[in-house]
């Protein structure tokens, strides 16, 4: 069924949502329908708009008293943070934040051509999680082996980073989920929900 995307106060995208919860908000007037001209408007004003929209990407909900078009795109009215969420620590997530680059080398693979590699080994005590965990090629993976980047001659060409759920960055999405056209001017980048990543 279809989704909304949710976008704070500010417009940055903020999550998606099944369009009974954003009909919910827009009813509560916790949030407005943002259109393709960037207007705002209220559940009211959307009731009667949906009287002269003919045609609707994501459909109509009909009731013995109104047809409403769900809607797209909603903006909440109080809510101007993006949420305190961490990007899920998976590999999915690790090679679309280092772009599918090997850490050592610098070069782009295909993700069945990379591996993850703990800049300081697990033997010495090095953490699983965004502040020791990179990417590499397989020759760079096994040519540092158990070592420490200096002892193997190597250096981190991309150096270490944890990806930050940024305003108007990034979006933590949940998957199956079918883009609209309509969201994309508010999206640049997605992270994946550990729970649903496949
Ligand atoms: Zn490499």
């Amino acid at each position: 069924m279809s989704h909304v995307l949710v976008l704070n106060r500010n417009l940055y995208a903020i999550t998606v949502t099944p369009w009974e919860r954003a009909l919910t908000l827009l009813y509560l007037d916790h949030a407005a329908v943002v259109d393709d001209e960037y207007r705002v408007h209220d559940f009211k004003d959307w009731v009667e708009l949906s009287k002269t929209i003919a045609e609707h990407p994501a459909g109509f909900i009909h009731t013995p008293t109104l047809r409403l078009a769900i809607p797209e795109v909603i903006a909440l009215k109080a809510f101007d943070k993006v949420p305190r969420q961490e990007v899920p620590f998976t590999r999915r997530n690790i090679y679309h934040h280092y772009g599918n680059r090997c850490c050592y080398c610098g070069r782009h693979f295909q993700s069945s051509d990379l591996n993850l590699d703990h800049v300081v080994p697990r033997s010495r005590g090095g953490a699983t999680d965004w502040s020791n965990i990179v990417t590499a090629c397989i020759p760079c993976n096994l040519r540092k082996g158990s070592r420490l980047p200096h002892e193997a001659g190597m250096k981190l060409v991309v150096p270490l980073s944890r990806p930050k759920l940024r305003a108007g960055v990034t979006l933590l999405a949940r998957a199956p989920i079918r883009m609209r056209r309509s969201w994309q001017r508010f999206i640049d980048n997605i992270y994946w929900d550990s729970q649903l990543e496949p």
